[in-house]
């Protein structure tokens, strides 16, 4: 008799080649699928600690939201619209007067407001206080890459966002030693290096080094503004992604946040190094340009997709697979009447196995197979805009948004139930956020009109 921990009935599942298998059933034990096949397991023959119906829904593994900004949270508003220089007259006020409290009430929002959306894993920037965003990770059940932002250099940073090399360097490696692997692995910890021009060659030279000898990743953002490329090419006659190759930073362990401003050679050197592209097109296309998507997939590239934090979008990827497949094609496509610019199951495979792939997770998450864990969203898909269809992948990534997530199940357990978060009081989480908002906007001196109404 095989005792499961959960058990899916009756649902339609995304296969990993992007087909579905109708009417099936998904085994979970402990926090892995041990069983997916259609139709039923033989009755007699097993037994359930828990149900699931899956009628009506179709099972697809959790998204991984590749680029984040967990401190930011609590920016929610404050930069939509706003004049230049957002950096220095909003972020850096903001950021400088955190308080471990505030973000640590940010953090189980973002979690919550992840969850919901059917984002089962976070790739995070770094902030300040991240240990909170570990805490709230490990609380709410989700699984998060997480760093600490670390800034050495940069004229327009102030001395309280800047530290020595060796204190960037010691701060990570205290944040690794205490939250790395915790929540039975869910919560990873990364190297962050906030862009090239906030990085001196010997922050990044010890970067490098030590999430070498870690075994861990490093998050940068990379070719975002010109004025980057410009600096990297003044300073060091280098591009941007040159320069932290020079370090031997491009690799599989590298997730480059943004990727825009590439050259062509550049495009070459990631995919030949196995770096980690991740494209978030509400930011992208509001502040950096169109990515050059097509050709990093022609040569090879992987790429996945991000959000950049709540100040640009709502945390999900559905609207950015979808913005970055329209915006592909409007920029790379039209022109040359190639309708495959950038075709749905590719964006779909971004936010999935691409995602996975970028937080050196993919023999663990981001498919739906027997061995990988149990990270599993279940869309309610008996709805006017999604069936009926002659294809069902497609018509997730065209027509479908978070609101169609009923069932959240990361690493085995249930956590989001016919849209209901089941671990913690929602309005809590909300109310004691929007106080946070408060108390930080009077410090930082930030008019916020209506942090929290009731
Ligand atoms: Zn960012």
């Amino acid at each position: 008799m095989t005792i499961y921990d959960l058990l899916i009935q009756n649902c339609n599942v995304l296969l990993p080649d992007f087909t579905v298998l109708p009417n099936a059933v998904i085994g979970i034990q402990d926090s892995r699928i041990t069983l997916l096949e259609a139709g039923a397991p033989e009755s007699g023959t097993y037994d359930a600690k828990e149900i699931l119906d899956g009628d009506g829904k179709l099972a697809m593994p959790g998204f991984v939201d590749a680029h984040t900004h967990a401190a930011q949270q609590l920016l929610r508003g404050s930069v939509v619209d706003e004049l230049p220089m957002v950096w220095t007259r909003i972020l850096v006020p903001f950021e400088s007067n955190l308080t471990p409290e505030d973000v640590y009430k940010g953090a189980l929002l973002f979690c919550l407001e992840n969850l919901k959306a059917g984002t089962t894993t976070f790739a995070d920037a770094g902030g300040p206080f991240m240990e909170m965003v570990a805490q709230a990770a490990l609380e709410t059940g989700i699984r998060g890459v997480i760093t600490r932002s670390t800034m050495d250099t940069g004229s327009d940073i102030p001395a309280g966002m800047k530290e020595s090399t060796q204190d960037a360097i010691r701060g990570t490696e205290q944040l690794y030693e205490d939250w790395n692997n915790a929540g039975d692995g869910r919560i990873q910890i990364w190297f962050s290096l906030r862009q090239a021009m906030t990085s001196t060659p010997a922050l990044m030279e010890a970067v490098a080094q030590r999430s070498r000898e870690l075994s861990t990743g490093v998050h940068i953002h990379l070719a975002e503004h010109l004025a980057e490329v410009a600096h990297c090419l003044t300073n060091y006659k280098m591009r941007p992604a040159e320069w932290f190759d020079h370090f031997g930073l491009l690799g599989p362990n590298l997730i480059a946040a943004h990727s825009v401003r590439l050259s062509d050679k550049e495009i070459l050197l990631m995919a030949e190094r196995g770096a980690n592209a991740v494209h978030c097109p509400h930011s992208n296309l509001s502040n950096h340009g169109f990515s050059k998507t097509p050709l990093l997939m022609a040569l090879g590239a992987n790429i996945a997709l991000g959000t950049d934090g709540v100040s640009a979008t709502r945390l999900n990827l559905f609207e950015p697979m979808r913005m970055l497949k329209y915006a592909m094609q409007a920029r790379h496509g039209v022109e040359i009447n190639d309708p495959l610019a950038l075709p749905a199951l590719d964006v779909l495979r971004m936010a999935s196995q691409g995602g996975a792939k970028a937080v050196m997770q993919e023999k663990e998450i981001g498919k739906l197979e027997v061995g990988y864990k149990a990270d599993i969203i279940l869309l309610d898909i008996n709805k006017p805009h999604l069936s009926p269809t002659a294809h069902l992948p497609k018509t997730i990534v065209t027509a479908a948004s978070p609101d169609d997530v009923a069932d959240v199940i990361v690493d085995g357990r249930l956590l989001v139930h016919d849209g209901e978060f089941l671990l913690m009081d929602e309005d809590q989480i909300r109310r004691e956020a929007g106080q946070a908002m408060l108390n930080v906007g009077r410090r930082a001196n930030l008019s916020l009109e209506s942090p929290y109404l009731e």
